[in-house]
């Protein structure tokens, strides 16, 4: 079966031919390990772990290797580790975040139903592999040393003659709309206000490596140049498949291939780059001033979204109910409809008895063509839906059809009916979720009868943000009265 993809650097969809078909190398950038993963990243992990499975069924499981790295040398970290372990080194710290980060990270997107990737390098691993490419760059003339920094120059790798893309390519801009664009107030130690960071001085008491390019102050290495290293490192110079959200084709994946097509003098470095779109929660991005910033653990083990807590069958069905490329909206009305798919295929293949053995039943071709199709997860969950219709009325073979395109798509089968009885007979608002409602309310109303209409708004969103819909009226004397349910 012929698998066809979108590719963000020809902006069309092509059939997809790998360089080596005994081994499909794909890359996807994953989590700065800091805190706990937002509903957003578990996005890319989803899409491109159903792209994996995919993979595997076309060319063998054991000729594809999926690379996913973990970024654990950023400021972020560095700021969580002071925060939380102020008695403690930095270093020390910074290994305290990283690994119980690292553990959660797994822990939640093993809930989802995702396969590991092959290889999970970490960023501190690759470091002599940066320095390495680093020092090709400064000795092609892409790079330049400036007070202990080493910068990557995009208009070097434009004036090169032959072989490489100019830069620009992947983000559709050209480099001369990049300088109009850029910000007056240059860093010193660039030269020009498109050049990007490779490698820079440590502070103090931060994590610090020998340095490249003959400085001889110790540093650490920028963003970009970690993932040109782990991907070199682990799948070679040119590889399959690059894949991330969208927000990182600018500058991320941009730099990345400037990076690797300047060391490698490759014209490419991944043949096929693909992202997805991004996710907000209830009609609005997700942020934390916002109030509607939730984590996948929040949605798995608190009733903080929607009144309960969802199976993680069910955040990945929702999940996979939009196109990978378009924007979703992650309502508590979906997570509700989701829930509601999944006890109605539950009911329906029950009665026939097929064993609960992920696997047991082989992908559906009527399932395998739309998710070939540039992963047309709609089309195949609408066969589902037919077949659960089918299995319903007696068919076995519709079943049996049900079960192996819900297992293809790791969608735990083995875990409805226990997901069921925990989730479905649990009454949807308990007590204290009513409670803290109440007590938002009685805040709300509050701050309405003191004129205060920001903070009153900032209440609303909150409790929208929970999947809870206020309604203002009055009641028979004419007062004002807020009464609320959960958005259906
Ligand atoms: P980060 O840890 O922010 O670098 O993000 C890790 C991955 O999650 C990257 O592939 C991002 O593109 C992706 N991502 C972050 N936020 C969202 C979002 N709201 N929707 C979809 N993908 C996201
Ligand atoms: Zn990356």
């Amino acid at each position: 079966m012929e698998l066809r993809l979108y590719d963000t650097l020809s902006r069309e969809k092509r059939a997809f031919t790998p360089l080596d078909p005994t081994l499909v190398r794909m890359y996807v950038c994953g989590p700065t390990v800091y805190d706990f993963a937002h509903i957003g990243n578990a996005r890319p992990v989803i899409v491109f772990d159903v792209l994996f499975r995919l993979l595997r069924h076309l060319y063998g499981a054991e000729h594809v290797k999926y690379v996913r790295n973990i970024t654990d040398v950023d400021d972020k970290i560095n700021d969580r580790a002071a925060r939380d372990y102020p008695g403690l080194p930095l270093n020390e710290a910074i290994r305290k975040v990283t690994e119980q980060t690292e553990r959660q990270f797994h822990d939640d997107v093993d809930a989802l139903g995702c396969l590991r990737p092959t290889v999970e390098p970490r960023a501190t691993e690759h470091i002599d592999e940066m320095r390495a490419i680093i020092e090709k760059l400064i000795a092609g003339g892409f790079a330049y040393v400036e007070q202990d920094h080493v910068l990557f120059s995009p208009g070097a790798m434009n004036a090169a003659n032959g072989g490489l893309p100019r830069y620009g390519t992947l983000a559709n801009r050209s480099l001369d709309e990049m300088i109009a664009g850029a910000r007056v107030d240059v860093a010193p130690y660039k030269r020009d206000a498109t050049d990007f960071v490779l490698w820079k001085p440590s502070k103090p008491g931060e994590p610090s490596w020998p340095s490249p390019g003959g400085i001889s102050t110790q540093g650490r290495p920028g963003w970009h140049i970690e993932c040109s290293a782990m991907s070199w490192k682990h799948l070679g110079e040119r590889f399959d498949i690059h894949g991330g959200g969208i927000d990182l084709v600018f500058p991320h994946h941009e730099n990345e291939v400037a990076q690797s097509c300047c060391a490698f003098h490759t014209p490419r470095m991944a043949e096929t780059w693909m992202h997805n779109g991004f996710l907000q929660v209830e009609g609005e991005k997700m942020s934390k001033s916002l109030g509607n910033f939730v984590t996948i653990r929040e949605l798995l083990a608190t009733d903080k979204f929607g009144g309960r807590s969802w199976p993680g069958a069910v955040l990945r069905l929702t999940m996979l109910k939009t196109h990978y490329r378009s924007p979703i909206d992650w309502t508590a009305h979906a997570l509700q409809e989701s829930l509601d798919n999944i006890a109605s295929w539950n009911d329906a293949v029950t009665p026939h008895g097929l064993s609960n053995d992920a696997g047991s039943y082989p992908p559906p071709d009527e399932v395998i063509a739309p998710l070939a199709d540039d992963l047309n997860f709609s089309r195949a969950i609408a066969e589902m839906h037919q077949w659960a219709k089918a299995a319903r009325a007696g068919d076995y073979l519709a079943a049996k059809k049900l079960a192996g395109a819900a297992d293809f798509l790791g969608l735990q089968r083995s875990s409805w009916d226990q997901s069921l009885q925990e989730f479905m007979f649990k009454t949807a608002v308990d007590d204290e979720f009513r409670n803290k409602i109440d007590g938002m309310l009685e805040a709300r109303a509050a701050a309405r009868a003191s004129k205060n209409w920001a903070e009153s708004d900032r209440i609303r969103d909150e409790l929208a943000a929970m999947g809870v819909v206020l309604k203002d009226g009055k009641d028979a004397d004419g007062k004002p009265v807020t009464t609320w349910e959960i958005a259906r």
